[in-house]
């Protein structure tokens, strides 16, 4: 059969897919967009295997195939949709996917229904008076025809709820990095501004409620502006993921430690009262001044990295904006003293605790 006269049959039939692929969308009043086309093109052209299948145990079950099937079994068989979802997206790609679940499981229910109603009708006749061979045989082949149908449909419920159990796990994981992306920053992997936000007005309500002491630690790097002149901004970089480290490995499970902007850094302490706070603050800046910084490129020594801090402790019913401007406050003024130090509320303008 020469080139030409294949091709000729390939439109015919295409033709043919194509005219009823448009039907049978007509039919259900579904718009024939490209994407619903193409669905059922592969569908009707036997395409895909799994496609068929889907559709068939659809059918079956009288789904209607509103737009939301549709776009879960193109992404499923045809074309997976891009990476980088938004959350939103993502929680109604589950809700999609628990329709198609559900509408199987209703499916399956029915199937399982006819089945019992086959098995107790021939039940039923057997417990009858004697029979023909040839009747006996008739009622065994109907059972046997019956439980076929009923494997087939079972193996094939498996089939579909195991990808749709795949999905909705690939989903939720999706969902969690998602989250997790949205509340890190992404220079030093600790708990970004969005983050402290939640997280304050979190711990703010729960000290509130259970009258218990809360406060709150602002830090910033003592003249980081010369650290990033004398040495680059990728040593800058360098600074703030060590600061970012010295934070988050010296504070405990319920505190969070977070970049609140630039080369500052929040740290929320909850059941903490000053005297507890002021001595996690001044631990921090220890640990800061501890370290050698080295330049990676050339392995020198570059100096030493300072912070300077300020701590206040949460006053029931002020505003949140309140309680961040009064550590700042106290922030400001270990700047003012000199820098290298912790001002708790308390110290304010009378003493201050310098560096040992
Ligand atoms: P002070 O001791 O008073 O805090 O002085 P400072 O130099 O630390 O403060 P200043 O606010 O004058 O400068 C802050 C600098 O931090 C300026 C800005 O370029 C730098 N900076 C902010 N965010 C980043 C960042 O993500 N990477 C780097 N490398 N630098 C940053
Ligand atoms: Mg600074
Ligand atoms: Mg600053």
């Amino acid at each position: 059969m020469g080139d030409g006269l294949a091709k000729t049959i390939d439109k015919k039939r295409a033709d043919e897919f194509a005219r009823e692929a448009l039907a049978w969308l007509a039919a259900r009043t579904i718009s024939p967009i490209p994407q619903n086309f193409e669905l059922v093109y592969t569908y009707v052209a036997n395409e895909n295997f799994e496609l068929r299948a889907a559709v068939d145990t659809l059918l079956a079950s009288g789904c209607v195939f509103e737009s939301s099937v549709m776009t879960t079994l193109y992404e499923r068989y045809i074309r997976s949709p891009s990476d980088g979802v938004a959350v939103a997206d993502i929680g109604d790609k589950v809700h999609q996917e628990l329709d198609i679940v559900l509408q199987m499981l209703e499916s399956a229910g029915r199937d399982q229904n006819s089945y019992g109603h086959t098995l107790t009708a021939v039940s039923g006749q057997l417990g009858d008076a004697p029979m023909s061979e040839k009747a006996a045989k008739v009622l065994i082949d109907k059972v046997v025809v019956a439980t076929r149908g009923m494997e087939a449909r079972t193996k094939l419920l498996e089939r579909q709820l195991q990808a749709s159990s795949h999905e909705i796990s690939d989903l939720r994981d999706r969902l969690e990095s998602v989250r997790h992306e949205a509340l890190t920053d992404g220079l030093t992997g600790i708990p970004n501004r969005k983050a402290f936000d939640i997280g304050l007005s979190a711990a703010v309500e729960r000290a509130h409620e259970l009258g218990e002491p809360l406060c709150l630690m602002m830090v910033d790097i003592d003249h980081f502006k010369k650290v990033n002149d004398a040495w680059g901004h990728q040593t800058g970089d360098q600074v703030l993921r060590l600061v970012g480290n010295c934070l988050s490995e010296n504070v405990k499970g319920r505190d969070t430690a977070a970049r609140y902007g630039g080369e500052e850094f929040a740290v929320i302490l909850p059941q903490t009262d000053l005297t507890g706070a002021f001595s996690v603050a001044d631990q921090i800046r220890k640990k800061v001044e501890s370290k050698k910084l080295v330049k990676k490129s050339s392995g020198d020594i570059l100096g030493v990295i300072t912070v300077s801090a300020g701590v206040a402790l949460y006053r029931p019913g002020e505003p949140l904006e309140e309680f961040v401007s009064r550590a700042d406050t106290c922030l400001y003024d270990a700047k003012a003293k000199g820098r290298n130090r912790v001002i708790g509320e308390t110290e304010l303008n009378t003493a201050s605790v310098v560096a040992a």
